[in-house]
């Protein structure tokens, strides 16, 4: 009789224990109902300013008590909110947006917090325009154009399977721009060498949002006969026919003719450098006393006596100055995006490396140094080291516009 009370209070104990475990969660949700004043916390984690497709948010949502009831809206319209939050926005046209997310709790207070996130739908790809100066050129030009874009976007553009250099220009810069946000311009100089007849420009535009664009455009080339020239160096000067001397030579003029400067500092139309007559045209195929050295040539060559003034045919930097072996006195000026301009056999040399030379500035005279058989002017025109025909950089019939 004794052990009787103590099972029993054992007993109550134990009861009291399971039904303190059991009650507490629904005793403490009776409390929250009645007594929670707090607000859910909610957090939309940041989003990128422009996007496009399916998105989804990584809503977190913080309370006392649940279950919550949270409502989406975009714009102020509902939208359905799925957890995780997708939001198809091809659903919605292009433009501003505000996405509101409202959290209510379910205590008899109905505690309510909200959070917004600001962003611009764009499911629409860049918009590219592109303008080439002339669809149908031959070897030995050069093709110019733009780019222009509607939005911003990041740019690649490929010709011939080569990277494309393009400036950056402020669309103001040329007619019927306004609504142009980025312009780009591009000078591309076509080898002599180059296949005909058809070659491919390929551009990849990626806006801030991801939407992609892609362009293939052509342009053809003609086919452009070169007569060939027969000349005799002069026995004194045969040595400089040497293979090697004119490797090494062509070494020093190149490390300057890769170097690209990315401005523009050409002005207009070019210049011939000297007022003469051409005694020799660009492209020909040379054939240096019976054979001993085969080329092409380069350049224009002008009739011009010892001495006479010798003009930069556009404004510039000068980025060579210097007698070479079998260039003679030599002068390259740097116009800018690749295009130099380089005259050979100067007698004597006018400006000094880094020198800003203006159009028309006299920056030697000719003469006879180097591989010549007479006094003249060996004149070239380079964009990256692809040798074109200065005349086509003058103005008149061979160049509609203006180059830039
Ligand atoms: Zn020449």
């Amino acid at each position: 009789m004794k052990k009787l009370p103590k099972m029993i209070i054992r007993f109550l104990l134990l009861l009291s224990l399971v039904m303190v475990i059991q009650f507490t969660p629904i005793f403490n949700k009776v409390v929250n109902f009645f007594f929670d004043k707090n607000v859910p916390l909610i957090i939309i984690p940041p989003m990128e300013n422009k996007i496009r497709g399916v998105i989804t948010i990584d809503l977190q949502v913080f309370d006392k008590s649940d279950p919550l009831s949270i409502n989406v809206y975009l714009n102020k319209q509902k939208v359905e909110a799925i957890f995780p939050l997708l939001i198809d926005t091809n659903r919605f046209p292009d433009g501003d947006y505000v996405l509101m997310v409202e959290v209510m709790d379910s205590t008899i207070r109905k505690n309510k917090a909200f959070d917004t996130v600001e962003f611009i739908i764009d499911n629409t790809p860049p918009l590219v325009e592109i303008i080439l100066e002339k669809e149908i050129l031959e070897p030995g030009g050069f093709l110019k154009g733009r780019i222009n874009l509607k939005e911003k976007a990041l740019i690649e553009a490929k010709i011939a399977g080569e990277n494309l250099v393009l400036l950056e220009t402020k669309p103001s810069e040329f007619q019927n721009s306004e609504s142009n946000i980025l312009s780009f311009f591009f000078i591309y100089g076509i080898p002599l060498n180059q296949e005909l007849p058809f070659k491919e420009i390929s551009i990849k535009a990626v806006d801030e949002a991801g939407n992609k664009t892609s362009k293939l455009l052509t342009y053809q080339l003609k086919d452009r006969k070169f007569s060939t020239e027969f000349l005799t160096i002069a026995e004194g000067k045969t040595p400089l026919l040497d293979l090697e001397l004119l490797r090494a030579e062509r070494k020093i003029v190149e490390e300057v003719l890769f170097k690209m400067s990315k401005g523009i500092y050409w002005e207009g139309d070019f210049i011939p450098p000297v007022d003469s007559v051409v005694t020799s045209p660009f492209g020909v195929k040379r054939i240096y006393n019976q054979g001993l050295l085969i080329g092409r040539h380069n350049g224009i060559d002008y009739r011009a006596k010892k001495g006479t003034g010798i003009k930069a045919a556009n404004s510039g930097f000068v980025v060579l100055s210097e007698f070479l072996r079998a260039r003679g006195g030599t002068v390259i000026i740097d116009h800018g995006m690749g295009v130099m301009s380089l005259y050979y056999h100067l007698d004597e040399i006018l400006v000094n490396r880094s020198d800003r030379v203006k159009k028309g500035q006299f920056i030697g005279k000719a003469g006879d140094t180097g591989i010549t058989t007479a006094p003249h002017l060996h004149f070239e025109m380079r964009i990256r080291n692809v040798a074109v025909d200065p005349s086509h950089f003058y103005g008149g019939k061979k160049n509609d516009s203006p180059l830039y």
